[in-house]
């Protein structure tokens, strides 16, 4: 379990200003607070919100967010209460323990038919704060990793609602790593044989390719750095469930998938960027209809970057995506960027700024579908136009 002074000391490697005497004071409040409680593995529960705070750690949030996640279920598991919090920490953290609460609540009615009303429901409890939705997610995160010890069935249930809710929330507030982990995680519970299959022949092939992918990185480096182009390039196998949902989609077997290498290319300037597209694209024929240019035209969560697909060395499909290094920070972290950088790129003293959180894509989405919502779209409807959206 992790020690009082490791969850500060993860909060100043980011946060040298970070408020350590708050941080403490959650730290014991909380473990008071569930006292010898356990979790369904047997391990103490107050491992469970020291878990969560590390997840929200490695986004860099702000301390009031690293503490609600501390504290997320003493209200509705222990003694403890809003009103004492309100008063220990702060009113900020108080309104944010609420929001928690009132979704911890939500999942202890959640049914497979429940689902559109949590849904809303959730919107709703969100659109207050945005970081309650992002404590949400890494407490759905830390609960799925720690899945193996629950009944079959409330575990494919669990699986089924991250698949369909969680999943595409985190990716629509542009938390990329966030939710290729949850899809993998719901795979593995959901269709534990395919994952276990898709796994096997992904390690098979990792072993085989490992050159082949330290090839190509030097190839590309090199190529770019002829052109005058300092660039970071590193490559990757896909996910279990990326591979898993192309084979759906296109319905072909592993053998068949030609693409199940990701390479990513990270310049420092945006003209840059399509410098090395022409690099790229002369060195390897391009495959038709793989070419998006998500810079010239983000995505709705603020994601930039050129994609495109070559034939590359040994007539192998790989996958590019190009992008400056701001783009890798939005990439990486999604709307909780906007936490830590100020447009310019300069480092913040930490802290979640309302200004800047409001401006980014990510946020103005959920501003729209909670306005939907309230103009009473029905949840199960709300829900299936949701899913068609994300
Ligand atoms: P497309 O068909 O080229 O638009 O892209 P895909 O949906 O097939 O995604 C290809 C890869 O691009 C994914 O596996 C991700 O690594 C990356 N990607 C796509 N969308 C996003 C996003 O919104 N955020 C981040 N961080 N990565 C993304």
């Amino acid at each position: 379990m992790m020690r009082q002074y490791e969850l500060v000391e993860r909060v100043k490697r980011y946060n040298p200003a970070a408020n350590e005497a708050l941080l403490n004071r959650a730290y014991v409040y909380a473990m008071r607070a569930h006292g010898t409680q356990k979790r369904a593995s047997g391990d103490p529960f107050f491992a469970h919100p020291l878990e969560v705070a590390a997840i929200l750690t490695d986004l860099r949030l702000d301390d009031a967010t690293i503490v609600a996640a501390v504290l997320h279920d003493t209200v509705e598991d222990t003694a403890a209460t809003l009103d004492e919090i309100r008063e220990l920490f702060s009113p900020e953290i108080g309104a944010l323990v609420d929001g928690l609460t009132k979704l911890k609540r939500l999942d202890l009615v959640s049914k497979q038919a429940a689902q559109g009303e949590n849904f809303r429901k959730l919107l709703l409890a969100v659109a207050a704060d945005v970081r309650v939705l992002l404590v949400k997610l890494a407490d759905r995160l830390h609960n799925m990793r720690t899945l193996g010890h629950m009944p079959a069935e409330k575990r494919a249930r669990i699986a089924q609602e991250t698949l369909d809710i969680y999943a595409p929330l985190a990716g629509r507030m542009g938390m990329q790593e966030l939710r290729d982990e949850l899809e993998d995680l719901s795979l593995r519970n959901l269709k534990p044989d395919v994952y276990e299959t898709i796994t096997q022949r992904l390690t098979a092939l990792s072993q085989k390719s490992e050159r082949m992918v330290e090839t190509i990185e030097q190839d590309l480096t090199a190529k770019l750095a002829a052109q005058g182009i300092q660039a970071s390039v590193s490559g990757r196998l896909k996910k279990p469930f990326s591979i898993w949902s192309k084979m759906e989609r296109k319905s072909v077997a592993f053998e068949q998938l030609s693409d199940i290498f990701g390479f990513r290319v990270v310049v420092d300037t945006l003209p840059e960027c399509y410098a090395a597209l022409g690099v790229v694209h002369t060195a390897w024929p391009m495959v038709p209809g793989r070419y998006k240019d998500y810079i010239s035209t983000p995505k709705q969560n603020d994601y930039r970057s050129i994609h495109t697909t070559v034939i590359g060395p040994r007539s192998q499909r790989v996958e590019l995506q190009i992008r400056t290094q701001a783009m890798d920070e939005i990439a990486e972290y999604g709307i909780a960027a906007h936490a830590h950088y100020k447009e310019a790129g300069g480092r913040q003293e930490g802290g979640m700024h309302p200004r800047l959180a409001t401006e980014s894509g990510a946020y103005q989405w959920l501003r729209r579908t909670i306005e939907l919502l309230a103009e009473g779209d029905s949840p199960e409807e709300f829900l299936e136009h949701t899913k068609l959206e994300l």
